[in-house]
């Protein structure tokens, strides 16, 4: 918190070397603004129903507005602005009236255009824990002072702006490696598989689905599987998708196998509607790769299979991660937009990894969020951790997004998520993936309801 009498701006040179050198190698000085920040100043503004929110970086002299709710700003000068004020602070600055403040009157803030109440401004930070920016949000009305759960959730989001940098960072690390790939390619021995082995396991019937259920954690009910696929090698047995898709996504061969594996879903959904009236109201996630989205033809194949295999569109979910996403940004949108047209639900996969989609989470309209399974994992290590899940499920509720947390391994995780609110879960702790004669035993449980983990859990000990 701000001291009253707060005398700023005696920085200690070498750490703000430092810091400058860390904010260089972001190279967030010399670019545009990015989809992602603008993403993050509205989600900000939504929550806090903030009448302005800022994201800046600093060089010496100057704050970048990266993005600006509301207005195009791109530049300030630096001295006495309230970037100064958080890095002075080394942490959140909030000041509630500011016609009221000693010192800070809204005549010596720096971005004076905007007619502000009140303001509470938290650091960006890089990996190393430097502060490159500031997070702030500013209201018209003096507000009353924030609380603590106020102020973790914008720090939260101003972590989200920092794991934006990092995203960026490993991007270009990407694409530097990418173009050493043909001067490393002669060195390489075969790589197994290779596309004829694909090729040949897709002729010969070997690739398989697995499901896991995804359960509503107030009910234990099971509301829906995802998809898994595996590969049964004769000689080396149940091969995990890890080991194979990305090569089939290099050799072009996902199409075809991507086409077998929703080809598949749709006929064990009807199989199992078959079954049992009642499964019908069950939801299919099949995860799609980036090439399949960069397939034009994507959703008539898929209506085409829906009317084949007379499967409704609510049955059917498909899971994708950004970095799917990112490379034919253009075709992806529009075959997204044809997909949900046919009213097929979209999943955000393995959210919160650097590879999630703040760029495209607002601009499109995803039905759920699946938090990834190392944010779970991490959740009962400390408060931060826990902190991020409870944003995460926080931001699927202002836009109005389901949540589904992967990877749920143990009764307190499972207890803490339902404490935060986070209806939808799986993970070993339910179900592992399954086998299709396995599975279908569970959708036969009354109510398809599975047995209290914690139950089993007590008796155990
Ligand atoms: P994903 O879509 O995020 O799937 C979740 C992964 O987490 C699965 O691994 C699942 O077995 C594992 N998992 C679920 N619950 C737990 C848990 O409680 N603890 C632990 N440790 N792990 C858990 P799997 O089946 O190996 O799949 C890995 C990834 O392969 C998937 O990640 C998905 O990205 C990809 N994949 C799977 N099937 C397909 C497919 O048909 N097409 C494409 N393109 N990708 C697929
Ligand atoms: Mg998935
Ligand atoms: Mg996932």
């Amino acid at each position: 918190m701000p001291r009253a009498d707060m005398e700023i701006f005696t920085l200690d040179p070498q750490q703000e070397a430092a810091r400058l050198a860390a904010l260089a190698s972001t190279g967030i000085l010399d670019t545009a603004p990015e989809a992602s920040y603008d993403a993050i100043t509205r989600l900000t503004a939504e929550y806090f129903q903030a009448d302005t929110v800022l994201l800046g970086f600093a060089d010496e002299s100057r704050v970048w507005i990266k993005s600006y709710w509301g207005e195009a700003v791109r530049e300030l000068p630096r001295n006495r602005s309230i970037f100064d004020m958080v890095h002075a602070e080394d942490g959140p600055v909030v000041v509630p009236d500011i016609t009221q403040h000693p010192q800070y009157g809204s005549s010596r803030l720096t971005i004076r255009r905007l007619d502000v109440g009140s303001f509470a401004s938290v650091p960006v930070r890089s990996t190393e824990g430097r502060i490159l920016g500031a997070l702030t949000i500013f209201g018209c009305q003096p507000r009353r002072r924030m609380s603590l759960d106020e102020l973790r959730m914008l720090e939260s989001l101003a972590d989200m702006a920092a794991s934006q940098l990092e995203l960026r960072r490993m991007r270009r690390a990407f694409n530097g490696q990418v173009q050493r790939i043909p001067h490393a390619a002669t060195n390489v021995t075969a790589i197994w598989p290779s596309s004829v082995d694909l090729r040949c396991a897709l002729d010969q019937h070997q690739y398989v689905l697995y499901y896991q259920p995804e359960v509503e954690l107030s009910t234990r009910r099971i509301v829906g599987v995802e998809a898994l696929i595996r590969w049964r090698h004769p000689e080396r047995g149940l091969i995990p998708p890890l080991d194979f898709i990305p090569q089939a996504e290099e050799s072009g061969l996902i199409l075809p196998i991507g086409d077998w594996g929703l080809g598949e879903a749709c006929r064990q959904i009807q199989a199992w509607c078959r079954e049992d009236i009642q499964n019908c109201s069950l939801r299919v996630c099949v995860n799609l790769s980036a090439s399949q989205f960069s397939r034009e033809g994507l959703a008539d194949h898929v209506e085409a299979l829906l009317r084949q295999t007379g499967v409704s569109s609510r049955q059917l979910g498909l899971e994708m991660t950004e970095s799917s996403l990112i490379p034919n940004i253009g075709t992806a949108m529009e075959v997204l937009g044809s997909l949900r047209r046919l009213g097929i639900s979209l999943l955000m996969d393995d959210f919160g990894t650097g590879y999630s989609s703040l760029n495209y989470l607002h601009s499109f309209p995803f039905d759920v969020l699946k938090i990834d399974r190392s944010f779970v994992s991490r959740m009962t290590d400390g408060e931060q951790p826990l902190q991020i899940v409870r944003t995460i499920i926080e931001l699927a509720r202002v836009l109005g997004m389901d949540v589904v947390a992967e990877g749920i391994e143990t009764c307190e995780q499972y207890l803490l998520l339902r404490q935060m609110g986070c209806r939808f879960g799986q993970g070993f702790l339910f179900a592992r993936p399954l086998p299709v004669e396995e599975i279908s035993q569970l959708l036969r449980l009354p109510g398809r309801e599975l047995p209290d983990p914690e139950a089993s859990e007590a008796g155990s000990n």
